[in-house]
């Protein structure tokens, strides 16, 4: 590693944390009995915990570590439709009704979230300044311009064309070959967000209990008894909030969701000027490679806040800084000298179809398996599975009665994944 490539006050926790510390809930006593137990306060968990809590409910929200230490308050704060696969594909897989319902849920979940969060005067940088999404080949571009075109009936999105020969307007780099612009994909400060959501449930009467791991839920009469590191608690209904750190307490969970590390760096102080030749606009930026870069400036403009997949296995976030910040220079050389101040990761959770999955197995309920694009969904995923828990009709989503698809010989450790990702990187490298 270079020497000079860490800040001097370089940390290996996330930037986001410097504007928001991680919550003192104190040292709340565990109730013995609750009408609704969540495990993780993420934003799965603190959005089903609003719903039920306001639903009327003794809510119980617990977690292993601080509320938000997983990826909420770890991620990049970009967001988007948050389904990965194209309508072609679960058209393929589900038959064309259910594809289109899917596709529309992740644009409902987009349009959904900036109402929440103005619903709730939710402080915490949310905008929609677009996605300029860039073309790592010139194939990519072609079939980029081409998808935008032929977007399918009922599901356009509003989005444009970038050529090459105009793509410092969004970008100060000639490493893509243009790329397009999705309109209304939209960015928030993921620590502000998620102490919102904290606050919104605490006060409609959620009790959150940190430093609190489940260890164990099993049924005991018509409900549940969840077993954690300080006591019992009785539950009539527990719902599962766990996504990339789903673990095994939860085995059915845990064989059906793959943990894969992202990692984000954060550069020290930019000049002005030179944030305005890079990134010229707010926009956030993802790229046409398998294993994506994303990135966007941070919120007071003053830095680019980098991201994606560094190794073929998981990495500690010093050796992570200099593994990104090589990519990050690629993109933008003058960067060579540039320091990191923060380098981080955190856990995503992919599912086998890559699809995020909501229900109920064996009584408990669940929402997780957001692959990588959690800010919305799971959030929108999370107000939903509250809802189902009150049996409202509000509840249903796109997702319900889908497949939850397991592998054989997978239990929640990825053996496969070095060898996964070499091969995704190796195509990228390929141009394939
Ligand atoms: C580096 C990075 C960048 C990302 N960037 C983006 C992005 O730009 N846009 C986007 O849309 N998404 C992004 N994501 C994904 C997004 O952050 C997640 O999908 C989303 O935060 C998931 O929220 P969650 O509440 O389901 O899970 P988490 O926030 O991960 O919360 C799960 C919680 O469960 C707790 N837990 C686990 N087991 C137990 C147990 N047994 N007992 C008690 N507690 C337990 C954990 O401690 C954890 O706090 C990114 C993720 C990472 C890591």
């Amino acid at each position: 590693m270079r020497s000079d490539l860490l800040a001097p006050d370089f940390k290996s926790t996330p930037y986001w944390w410097e504007g928001t510390p991680r919550p003192d809930l104190g040292d709340p006593e565990l109730p013995a009995a609750v009408d609704v137990a969540i495990v993780g306060a993420g934003y799965t968990g603190l959005c089903a915990a609003l719903q039920v809590a306001r639903g009327g409910r003794s809510t119980l929200v617990l977690d292993g570590a601080d509320a938000g230490w997983g990826c909420s308050t770890r991620n990049g704060g970009q967001i988007s439709t948050s389904v990965k696969p194209q309508f072609d594909e679960l058209t393929h897989k589900h038959g064309a009704e259910t594809a289109f319902r899917i596709i529309r849920e992740g644009h409902a979940a987009l349009a959904w979230i900036g109402e929440f969060i103005a619903a709730e005067r939710i402080q915490c940088d949310f905008r929609i300044p677009g996605r300029f999404h860039a073309a790592h080949t010139r194939r990519q571009y072609i079939r980029m311009a081409r998808d935008i075109e032929h977007q399918p009936r009922g599901l356009e999105v509003p989005a444009h064309v970038v050529p090459r020969a105009e793509q410092h307007r969004e970008l100060g780099t000639d490493a893509y070959f243009g790329g397009v612009v999705f309109e209304n994909h939209a960015s928030l400060d993921p620590g502000r967000f998620h102490q919102g959501l904290l606050e919104r449930a605490l006060a409609a009467g959620a009790l959150v209990v940190p430093y609190c791991p489940v260890t164990g839920v099993g049924h005991s009469g018509p409900g549940f008894v969840v077993n954690t590191g300080r006591g019992v608690v009785r539950a009539r209904d527990v719902v599962i909030a766990t996504n990339g750190y789903t673990g095994a307490i939860t085995p059915w969970l845990r064989r059906r969701v793959v943990p894969i590390g992202s990692y984000i760096i954060a550069t020290e102080p930019l000049p002005p000027a030179v944030m305005d030749r890079l990134m010229p606009s707010e926009r956030i930026v993802s790229d046409s490679r398998k294993v994506v870069h994303y990135y966007r400036p941070s919120p007071d403009r003053t830095r680019i806040l980098f991201g994606g997949r560094v190794t073929s296995g998981e990495t500690r976030a010093r050796k992570g800084a200099t593994l990104l910040h090589h990519n990050l220079v690629a993109l933008f050389p003058e960067l060579s000298r540039t320091r990191i101040s923060h380098s981080w990761m955190g856990f995503v959770a992919y599912s086998f179809d890559t699809l995020a999955h909501v229900g109920r197995h064996d009584g408990v309920y669940y929402a997780m398996g957001y692959c990588g694009s959690g800010v919305s969904m799971a959030s929108y995923l999370g107000t939903r599975i509250g809802q189902q828990v009150l049996g409202l009709a509000a509840g249903r989503t796109a997702f319900d009665g889908l497949r939850f698809p397991a592998r054989p010989l997978y239990h929640g450790k990825p053996w496969f994944l070095p060898a996964a990702v070499s091969w995704y990187c190796l195509r990228d490298r390929l141009n394939l």
